[in-house]
């Protein structure tokens, strides 16, 4: 069976990971491999990119469209961070099935809730097992808003992989950095260092197993924020807004603000009207039915709302005081303009040309 390491850097947008930042991988890719820019699946966020790259499907098939859930008949709602959303079979599902041994590594406790079925193995540093530090000589982790905490999962996962050899492992880190610091920053050149580091050591030693860093989204500085749900408040219509970036992870992005919006009507009568009040929101880029998003996006229709707002570059919808936020210390994602992510692979089995998302990794194996 072949060997493989997926290591997904959350948030990391091409800018991050680069020859200066990451100068052995990118060594090794130059003898072994390749290193382009390929696209993330649409909300950017990372559950629903998560499921892309872990299945090889697009939305429309894993089911997965947010952080967030909102069912419109009975008004529940909640956190994504359990078992039960996921429709497509992961990656880590079919290794096993083939008789491998999966491994999950990850800094984000819901990405092992959410993901974790068919991990042999399954670590996560807010979480951790307590019989794994054991097992794999670890230290208790880092707090997870850290660069350490990136530091720490990478080198479980290598010193998973130095012991036990697992078939398949599915690492990834938590954005925290990347939300506060951009790419020519100190914090954000020593994570990536560390992954650097870390992975050239192990690609050096484990020359036959298939290697790929990519991310679940980008990342951009945001300079307006928009309370859209306070806006429509006011002008009379009657609706729900979900921002499919919203999870517990507020120290990321203080005000729940990503590039895109969920939009439930609650009084069809105000279709129309809804429609030009979007349409006149100098903020926002573009308003797309449901339909036309699940077309464009491979999003599920029933699971989207009525409408799909995208914000601008510089724009999120968020949950702040009042109806805008002006502000220098916001990096966010969620839009169109987070969707361009880095793919670094060693020992590929398809040519560079190939992959043009981070889910054709998952496409292309094997089991
Ligand atoms: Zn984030």
């Amino acid at each position: 069976m072949e060997k493989v390491l997926i290591l997904v850097i959350d948030g990391c947008a091409p800018a991050y990971l680069t020859e200066q930042t990451a100068p052995k991988l990118f060594a090794l890719a130059r003898q072994r491999g390749f290193v382009k820019a390929v696209r993330c699946a649409m909300p950017s966020v990372t559950n629903v990119n998560h499921a892309c790259i872990l299945s090889g499907r697009w939305p429309a098939e894993t089911g997965v469209v947010g952080n967030y859930y909102y069912d419109p008949n009975t008004g529940c709602e909640g956190f994504i961070e359990e078992r039960g959303y996921m429709r497509a079979p992961t990656i880590l599902q079919r290794c096993q099935q083939a008789g491998g041994k999966t491994a999950l590594f990850t800094v984000k406790g819901k990405v092992l809730g959410v993901y974790g079925a068919g991990a042999d193995i399954g670590l996560s540093a807010q979480d951790p097992d307590p019989v794994l530090l054991w097992r794999y000589g670890l230290d208790r982790p880092p707090t997870i808003q850290s660069i350490e905490a990136t530091d720490w999962i990478v080198r479980a996962a290598c010193r998973c992989i130095e012991r036990e050899d697992p078939d398949l492992v599915y690492c990834t880190t938590n954005d925290y950095i990347f939300h506060h610091f951009a790419p020519d920053s100190e914090p954000a050149r020593a994570q990536i260092a560390a992954v650097d580091d870390c992975l050239a050591q192990l690609a050096a030693s484990q020359p036959h197993r298939q290697i790929y860093i990519t991310a679940d989204h980008g990342m951009n500085q945001k300079k307006t924020i928009l309370n859209f749900q306070a806006m429509a408040d006011r002008a009379g219509l009657r609706t729900y807004c979900l921002p499919p970036l919203k999870d517990r992870y507020i120290e990321n992005h203080i005000y729940q603000e990503g590039g895109m919006l969920y939009v439930f009507l609650k009084e069809p009568l105000q279709r129309e009207a809804f429609l030009n009040f979007a349409q006149s929101c100098p903020q926002v880029e573009e308003v797309l039915t449901a339909a036309q998003a699940a077309a464009r996006y491979h999003l599920p229709q029933d699971q989207i709302g009525d409408y799909v707002l995208l914000a601008g570059r510089d724009c999120a919808f968020g949950e702040v005081e009042g109806e805008l936020l002006c502000t220098e210390a916001s990096r966010s994602h969620g839009s169109e303009y987070e969707r361009e992510i880095p793919l670094l692979a060693l020992g590929a089995p398809r040519p560079e040309k190939a992959y043009r998302y981070h889910k054709d990794i998952a496409a292309y194996l094997q089991f």
